[in-house]
C-alpha cells in the first residue's frame, strides 16, 4: 500500500478540501495554490506518474481530463480559460509520487512556462 501524501488523502487518512469524487478519481484543492483556482485530480488507482501508466489505464487517463473540464465549468473558469498540467520528473518539478493532474485558472498565465 502506497504511503505518499496523495494515497493517504485518497484513503481519507489525512484531510483535504475535496471538490469531486467518484469511483475512479478524487479532486481536491492544492494546499499551496499557484493560481486562484488550483485543484489536483488524482486517480484512486496507485499510478506513480504518467510514465508508469499502462495501455489498460487509457480510459482512466481520459477520465481525469474530463473530470478536470467538469470541475473547471463548476469553478467558473471555463470561459476565461485554464491550464491542465502533469509534471513528470525532476526537470518538471514532480514532488509527489502519485499521478496528479493540476487544474490551474483564475488569472492569465504565461507561455512557455518557467
Ligand atoms: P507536483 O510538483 O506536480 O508533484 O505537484 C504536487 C502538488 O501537491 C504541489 O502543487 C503541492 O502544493 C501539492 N500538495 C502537496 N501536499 C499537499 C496536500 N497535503 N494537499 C493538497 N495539495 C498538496
Amino acid at each position: 500500500m502506497a504511503d505518499n501524501i496523495f494515497a493517504k488523502i485518497i484513503r481519507k487518512e489525512i484531510p483535504a478540501k475535496i471538490v469531486y469524487e467518484d469511483e475512479r478519481a478524487l479532486a481536491f484543492r492544492d494546499v499551496d495554490p499557484k493560481a486562484p483556482i488550483h485543484i489536483l485530480i488524482v486517480p484512486k488507482k496507485d499510478i506513480a506518474r504518467v510514465s508508469e501508466a499502462k495501455a489498460e489505464d487509457e480510459p482512466l487517463l481520459g477520465h481525469l481530463l474530463t473530470v478536470a473540464a467538469e470541475i473547471a465549468r463548476k469553478e467558473g473558469i471555463d470561459v476565461t480559460g485554464y491550464r491542465v498540467v502533469i509534471n513528470k520528473g525532476a526537470h518538471a518539478g514532480e514532488t509527489v509520487p502519485h499521478l496528479h493532474v493540476h487544474l490551474l485558472g483564475g488569472r492569465p498565465m504565461n507561455w512557455p512556462p518557467g
